[in-house]
Protein backbone atom coordinates (compact mmCIF):
# COMPACT_ATOMS: atom_id res chain seq x y z
CA UNK A 1 0.00 0.00 0.00
CA UNK A 2 1.47 3.43 -1.10
CA UNK A 3 0.29 6.67 0.76
CA UNK A 4 -2.21 8.96 -1.16
CA UNK A 5 0.87 11.46 -1.65
CA UNK A 6 2.89 8.94 -4.12
CA UNK A 7 -0.22 8.19 -6.18
CA UNK A 8 -1.44 11.74 -6.54
CA UNK A 9 2.18 12.94 -7.64
CA UNK A 10 2.84 9.36 -10.35
CA UNK A 11 -0.95 10.62 -11.75
CA UNK A 12 0.03 13.86 -12.18
CA UNK A 13 3.68 13.02 -13.76
CA UNK A 14 2.05 10.71 -15.81
CA UNK A 15 -0.36 13.81 -17.00
CA UNK A 16 2.41 15.77 -17.32
CA UNK A 17 3.30 12.90 -20.26
CA UNK A 18 6.13 11.08 -18.37
CA UNK A 19 6.22 7.42 -19.67
CA UNK A 20 5.52 4.75 -17.08
CA UNK A 21 9.71 3.71 -16.57
CA UNK A 22 10.20 7.49 -15.88
CA UNK A 23 7.48 7.61 -13.14
CA UNK A 24 8.13 4.99 -11.13
CA UNK A 25 11.99 5.78 -11.18
CA UNK A 26 10.56 9.17 -9.83
CA UNK A 27 8.11 7.92 -7.03
CA UNK A 28 10.38 4.98 -6.39
CA UNK A 29 7.67 2.82 -7.09
CA UNK A 30 7.40 -0.49 -9.51
CA UNK A 31 6.17 0.03 -13.19
CA UNK A 32 3.14 -2.12 -12.57
CA UNK A 33 2.09 -0.16 -9.68
CA UNK A 34 1.92 3.21 -12.15
CA UNK A 35 0.38 1.35 -14.95
CA UNK A 36 -2.07 0.06 -12.32
CA UNK A 37 -2.85 3.34 -10.92
CA UNK A 38 -2.82 4.82 -14.87
CA UNK A 39 -5.21 2.59 -16.22
CA UNK A 40 -6.80 0.71 -12.95
CA UNK A 41 -8.58 4.20 -12.30
CA UNK A 42 -9.84 3.03 -9.36
CA UNK A 43 -6.96 2.78 -7.00
CA UNK A 44 -7.59 6.42 -5.88
CA UNK A 45 -11.37 5.65 -4.85
CA UNK A 46 -9.68 2.42 -3.58
CA UNK A 47 -7.27 4.49 -1.60
CA UNK A 48 -10.52 6.35 -0.31
CA UNK A 49 -12.16 3.62 0.61
CA UNK A 50 -9.66 2.71 2.51
CA UNK A 51 -8.97 5.71 4.60
CA UNK A 52 -12.70 5.85 5.42
CA UNK A 53 -12.24 1.95 6.83
CA UNK A 54 -8.95 2.29 9.00
CA UNK A 55 -10.44 5.88 10.33
CA UNK A 56 -10.08 4.48 14.03
CA UNK A 57 -7.67 6.27 16.13
CA UNK A 58 -8.12 2.95 18.78
CA UNK A 59 -8.58 -0.10 16.02
CA UNK A 60 -6.00 1.06 13.70
CA UNK A 61 -3.56 3.45 15.44
CA UNK A 62 -4.54 6.58 12.91
CA UNK A 63 -3.09 9.51 14.48
CA UNK A 64 -5.09 11.92 15.90
CA UNK A 65 -6.10 16.04 16.81
CA UNK A 66 -5.15 14.84 21.03
CA UNK A 67 -6.31 18.39 21.76
CA UNK A 68 -9.24 18.48 19.90
CA UNK A 69 -10.35 15.60 21.52
CA UNK A 70 -9.48 16.38 25.16
CA UNK A 71 -12.30 19.15 24.17
CA UNK A 72 -14.63 16.73 22.81
CA UNK A 73 -14.23 14.61 26.04
CA UNK A 74 -15.02 17.69 28.12
CA UNK A 75 -17.96 18.46 25.98
CA UNK A 76 -19.26 14.56 25.79
CA UNK A 77 -18.85 14.33 29.40
CA UNK A 78 -21.03 17.24 29.97
CA UNK A 79 -23.44 17.39 27.13
CA UNK A 80 -23.10 14.39 24.65
CA UNK A 81 -24.46 11.08 24.28
CA UNK A 82 -23.66 8.02 21.86
CA UNK A 83 -26.54 5.78 20.67
CA UNK A 84 -25.88 2.84 18.49
CA UNK A 85 -27.65 2.88 15.18
CA UNK A 86 -28.36 0.48 12.27
CA UNK A 87 -25.08 -1.47 11.19
CA UNK A 88 -23.22 -0.67 13.76
CA UNK A 89 -22.46 2.41 13.53
CA UNK A 90 -22.79 5.33 16.51
CA UNK A 91 -24.20 8.46 16.56
CA UNK A 92 -22.23 10.52 19.18
CA UNK A 93 -24.17 13.60 19.67
CA UNK A 94 -23.85 16.76 21.32
CA UNK A 95 -26.45 19.24 23.06
CA UNK A 96 -25.26 22.95 22.53
CA UNK A 97 -27.60 26.01 23.90
CA UNK A 98 -29.13 27.67 21.00
CA UNK A 99 -27.70 30.71 22.60
CA UNK A 100 -24.35 30.52 22.54
CA UNK A 101 -23.84 29.54 18.59
CA UNK A 102 -19.61 30.27 19.01
CA UNK A 103 -20.32 27.15 20.89
CA UNK A 104 -22.21 25.29 18.40
CA UNK A 105 -19.63 25.80 15.69
CA UNK A 106 -16.72 24.86 18.13
CA UNK A 107 -18.95 21.47 18.87
CA UNK A 108 -18.75 21.28 15.16
CA UNK A 109 -15.51 21.74 14.48
CA UNK A 110 -13.93 19.54 16.91
CA UNK A 111 -16.20 16.53 15.83
CA UNK A 112 -14.65 16.96 12.38
CA UNK A 113 -11.16 17.10 14.06
CA UNK A 114 -11.25 14.07 15.45
CA UNK A 115 -13.27 12.05 13.03
CA UNK A 116 -12.31 13.54 9.90
CA UNK A 117 -13.23 10.83 7.69
CA UNK A 118 -16.98 11.61 9.20
CA UNK A 119 -18.93 14.65 8.31
CA UNK A 120 -21.11 16.55 10.66
CA UNK A 121 -24.49 17.69 11.14
CA UNK A 122 -26.86 20.25 13.08
CA UNK A 123 -30.77 19.92 13.91
CA UNK A 124 -32.55 22.12 15.97
CA UNK A 125 -34.69 21.36 18.57
CA UNK A 126 -36.09 23.46 21.08
CA UNK A 127 -34.35 26.02 22.85
CA UNK A 128 -30.83 23.83 21.93
CA UNK A 129 -28.99 22.67 18.61
CA UNK A 130 -28.17 18.73 18.41
CA UNK A 131 -24.54 18.61 16.65
CA UNK A 132 -24.18 15.00 15.43
CA UNK A 133 -21.54 12.76 13.57
CA UNK A 134 -22.24 9.29 12.58
CA UNK A 135 -19.03 6.57 13.11
CA UNK A 136 -18.62 2.90 14.04
CA UNK A 137 -15.75 3.94 16.06
CA UNK A 138 -17.22 6.50 18.38
CA UNK A 139 -17.54 4.26 21.11
CA UNK A 140 -13.98 3.20 20.69
CA UNK A 141 -12.89 6.71 21.75
CA UNK A 142 -15.88 6.78 24.17
CA UNK A 143 -15.98 3.54 26.08
CA UNK A 144 -17.61 5.29 28.63
CA UNK A 145 -20.89 4.95 26.84
CA UNK A 146 -24.01 3.11 27.71
CA UNK A 147 -27.14 2.28 29.12
CA UNK A 148 -29.08 4.83 30.82
CA UNK A 149 -27.94 8.51 32.24
CA UNK A 150 -23.86 8.92 33.01
CA UNK A 151 -24.78 9.65 36.46
CA UNK A 152 -26.57 6.24 37.17
CA UNK A 153 -23.40 4.31 36.11
CA UNK A 154 -19.80 4.58 36.79
CA UNK A 155 -17.52 7.11 34.80
CA UNK A 156 -13.78 6.19 34.81
CA UNK A 157 -11.46 7.35 31.93
CA UNK A 158 -9.29 4.49 30.36
CA UNK A 159 -5.57 5.13 30.75
CA UNK A 160 -5.02 6.47 27.59
CA UNK A 161 -7.59 8.63 28.05
CA UNK A 162 -6.04 9.66 31.47
CA UNK A 163 -2.81 10.67 29.62
CA UNK A 164 -4.60 12.90 26.97
CA UNK A 165 -6.42 14.73 29.62
CA UNK A 166 -2.96 15.25 31.60
CA UNK A 167 -1.24 16.61 28.84
CA UNK A 168 -4.14 18.78 27.57
CA UNK A 169 -5.69 19.62 31.03
CA UNK A 170 -6.71 23.19 29.65
CA UNK A 171 -8.63 21.95 26.59
CA UNK A 172 -10.75 19.38 28.93
CA UNK A 173 -11.65 21.69 31.48
CA UNK A 174 -12.58 24.16 28.85
CA UNK A 175 -14.87 21.30 27.39
CA UNK A 176 -16.65 20.82 30.40
CA UNK A 177 -17.20 24.24 31.11
CA UNK A 178 -18.69 25.26 27.70
CA UNK A 179 -21.08 22.15 28.40
CA UNK A 180 -21.86 21.77 32.08
CA UNK A 181 -20.07 25.17 33.28
CA UNK A 182 -21.13 29.00 33.55
CA UNK A 183 -19.04 31.88 34.12
CA UNK A 184 -21.25 34.48 36.25
CA UNK A 185 -21.02 37.47 38.72
CA UNK A 186 -21.77 36.64 42.15
CA UNK A 187 -23.35 38.79 44.09
CA UNK A 188 -22.89 38.41 48.25
CA UNK A 189 -23.80 40.90 51.30
CA UNK A 190 -21.05 41.69 53.78
CA UNK A 191 -22.06 43.40 56.98
CA UNK A 192 -19.78 46.47 57.40
CA UNK A 193 -19.19 49.22 59.94
CA UNK A 194 -22.88 48.99 60.74
CA UNK A 195 -24.46 48.09 57.25
CA UNK A 196 -24.94 46.11 54.51
CA UNK A 197 -22.92 46.11 51.30
CA UNK A 198 -23.41 44.18 48.63
CA UNK A 199 -20.30 42.61 46.74
CA UNK A 200 -19.56 41.19 43.27
CA UNK A 201 -17.40 39.23 41.73
CA UNK A 202 -16.89 36.65 39.01
CA UNK A 203 -16.84 32.92 39.38
CA UNK A 204 -16.97 29.66 37.49
CA UNK A 205 -19.52 26.77 38.50
CA UNK A 206 -19.66 23.61 37.09
CA UNK A 207 -22.43 21.57 37.62
CA UNK A 208 -23.13 17.88 37.30
CA UNK A 209 -25.30 14.61 38.58
CA UNK A 210 -22.63 12.75 37.86
CA UNK A 211 -19.65 12.78 41.02
CA UNK A 212 -17.63 10.56 38.89
CA UNK A 213 -17.52 13.44 36.09
CA UNK A 214 -17.64 15.99 39.24
CA UNK A 215 -14.21 14.52 40.62
CA UNK A 216 -12.63 14.17 36.80
CA UNK A 217 -13.52 18.46 36.32
CA UNK A 218 -11.93 18.65 39.82
CA UNK A 219 -8.68 17.01 39.24
CA UNK A 220 -8.23 18.22 35.99
CA UNK A 221 -8.19 21.65 38.13
CA UNK A 222 -5.57 20.47 40.49
CA UNK A 223 -3.44 19.47 37.24
CA UNK A 224 -3.64 23.05 36.71
CA UNK A 225 -3.37 24.33 39.97
CA UNK A 226 -6.34 26.25 39.91
CA UNK A 227 -8.44 26.52 43.40
CA UNK A 228 -11.84 24.70 43.79
CA UNK A 229 -14.04 23.72 46.14
CA UNK A 230 -17.90 21.97 46.08
CA UNK A 231 -20.17 24.28 46.09
CA UNK A 232 -23.26 21.82 46.42
CA UNK A 233 -23.56 18.05 45.89
CA UNK A 234 -23.52 18.40 42.29
CA UNK A 235 -21.78 21.37 41.48
CA UNK A 236 -18.33 22.81 42.30
CA UNK A 237 -17.19 26.13 42.10
CA UNK A 238 -13.95 28.40 41.05
CA UNK A 239 -14.05 31.92 42.93
CA UNK A 240 -10.49 32.45 44.32
CA UNK A 241 -9.64 35.93 42.05
CA UNK A 242 -6.42 34.02 40.97
CA UNK A 243 -7.88 30.69 40.14
CA UNK A 244 -10.56 32.58 38.33
CA UNK A 245 -8.49 34.73 36.16
CA UNK A 246 -6.33 31.60 35.49
CA UNK A 247 -9.40 29.74 34.12
CA UNK A 248 -10.46 33.37 31.82
CA UNK A 249 -7.01 32.78 30.22
CA UNK A 250 -8.30 29.54 28.54
CA UNK A 251 -12.18 29.18 29.12
CA UNK A 252 -13.70 32.96 29.51
CA UNK A 253 -17.19 33.59 29.16
CA UNK A 254 -19.59 31.23 26.96
CA UNK A 255 -20.02 33.14 23.23
ZN1 LIG B 1 -12.41 1.62 16.56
Amino acid sequence: MHPRETVDRALHLSTLGLIDRQVAELCNVSIGAVQKWRTGSRRTNDFEDERRHRCCPRCHGRKFDSQAYAYLLGLYLGDGHILLGKKGVYQLSLACCATWPGLTEAAGAVLSAVMPTSSVSYRTLSGYIEVKSYSKHWACLFPQHGPGRKHERKIELEQWQREIVDLHAADFVRGLMHSDGYRGMNRVRRHFNGSDRWYEYPRYLFSNESTDILALCGEALDTLGVEWRYNKPNQLSVAKRAAVERLDEFVGPKY
